[in-house]
């Protein structure tokens, strides 16, 4: 799985699915995500959730945030 496979499953779902899916996640704790596939340093390749398809950057960050729940009128 790599980056690119992991923003394309997530572009495939609709925000509104994706959001719930986040949601029913919970925290996420990027130490126990897998890495993504791909070339470069280990320690620096970005880890991803494969129930929300939600990646993090090697530092935390989030690199394809959900909709905003405001976004779907909640
Ligand atoms: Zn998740």
């Amino acid at each position: 799985m790599t980056l690119e496979d992991v923003l394309n499953r997530a572009g495939q779902m609709n925000r509104a699915e994706r959001w719930i899916l986040w949601t029913a996640c919970g925290t996420h704790h990027p130490d126990s995500l897998p890495r993504t596939e791909e070339g470069g340093a280990k320690t620096k390749r970005p880890r991803y959730c494969p129930r929300c398809w939600t990646a993090f950057s090697a530092d935390g960050v989030l690199w394809n945030p959900q909709c905003l729940s405001n976004e779907l009128g909640l």
